[in-house]
């Protein structure tokens, strides 16, 4: 039988974690060796206390439990490892508050048995979300589909997927510390299939996420899978030839229409020229930096699908 671990990362979520449960073991039928697996965050509450409790009364649960609060991000890497270590065939990463909703554990494994190596889901739309946060959201999809040319990420996607075997070992391969995960789905490549569903609100408790936190997290994704910076000397660049052109043809213009060579002034094209070099030079800086990173991220070199080499 093929085992499947879902991993639930939690964080101060007493309120949440038995509702969770009582809803989760509703599709945890015999047809799969199932097992959940949740990850503590540094919950300041009583989460972990509940975890313990449900794994003695039930020995399909599991937990790892967090030093401190490292984010959701660690939460997820740390539930596929663990879903590694107990050699899991397959794992379903899944919000504790009922965002993403149990109903559609079967048809992500529907998908998988139709071949699937990695299922991901989106939200059709955010009926009932927050209109400043929906706002948000949609420039940020643009913005990050701009920089890093990643159309897969739809507009409403979840962490909440389905990945198999070969998805969690290419993910364990990206040691990145600052991870953003739906970028190292487009990153691992493989066969994808998008499943969408309604909105769901929370279920009980508060969102862990302030403005400034999305925010954040927001722009890691983008830096973390794109040149992001390259922008700036990029445009100053822009902005100075523009300059540079215009300063020129001015001087010649002067200097025509007066009709001495003394009327032709180097000193705007000198500053713009400078500036020009000065930019340049910044440009191949950073580009070195990105090189360097890297090398030092070590994100693997190819990741294999199959081969006929024993
Ligand atoms: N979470 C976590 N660590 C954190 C923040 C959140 O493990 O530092 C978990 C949280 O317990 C929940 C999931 O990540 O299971 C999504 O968090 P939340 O519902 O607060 O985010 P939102 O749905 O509002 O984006
Ligand atoms: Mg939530």
């Amino acid at each position: 039988m093929k085992r499947v671990s879902i991993i639930v990362p939690c964080y101060n979520e007493h309120e949440t974690i038995e509702i969770y449960y009582n809803e989760v073991i509703k599709y945890l039928d015999n047809s799969y060796d199932f097992r959940v697996i949740f990850v503590n965050d540094g919950s300041k509450d009583d989460s972990l206390n509940i975890m313990k409790a449900l794994a003695t009364k039930d020995e399909r649960i599991y937990y790892v439990s967090f030093s401190r609060n490292f984010g959701k991000e660690a939460a997820m890497y740390a539930g596929i490892e663990a879903a590694k270590k107990m050699d899991s065939d397959a794992a379903i990463i899944m919000d504790v508050d009922l965002q993403d909703p149990p109903y559609l554990i079967p048809e992500l494994l529907k998908e998988y048995e139709n071949g699937y190596n990695l299922i991901y889901t989106k939200q059709k739309d955010r009926n009932g979300a927050k209109k400043s946060t929906t706002f948000f959201a949609l420039v940020f999809y643009k913005v990050y589909s701009f920089f890093t040319k990643d159309k897969e990420l739809a507009n409403g996607a979840r962490d909440y997927s389905l990945l198999d075997r070969k998805v969690i070992d290419a993910f364990l391969m990206i040691k990145d510390s600052d991870r953003f995960t739906k970028g190292i789905y487009h990153y691992v490549g493989f066969n994808k299939k998008c499943i969408e569903f309604e909105y769901e609100k929370r279920v009980a408790g508060e969102t862990k996420w302030g403005f400034r936190k999305l925010l954040e997290y927001a722009f890691l994704g983008i830096k973390e899978f794109s040149d992001f910076y390259l922008i700036i000397p990029k445009i100053f660049g822009l902005i100075l030839t523009v300059l540079l052109g215009y300063d020129i043809g001015r001087q010649i213009y002067n200097a025509v229409t007066i009709g001495t060579y003394d009327a032709f002034n180097w000193t705007p094209i000198r500053i713009d020229a400078v500036g020009l070099v000065i930019t340049i030079l910044i440009y191949y800086l950073l580009k070195l930096l990105y090189d360097i990173r890297a090398q030092v991220r070590h994100r693997p070199v190819y990741i294999e699908d199959e081969s006929n080499i024993k």
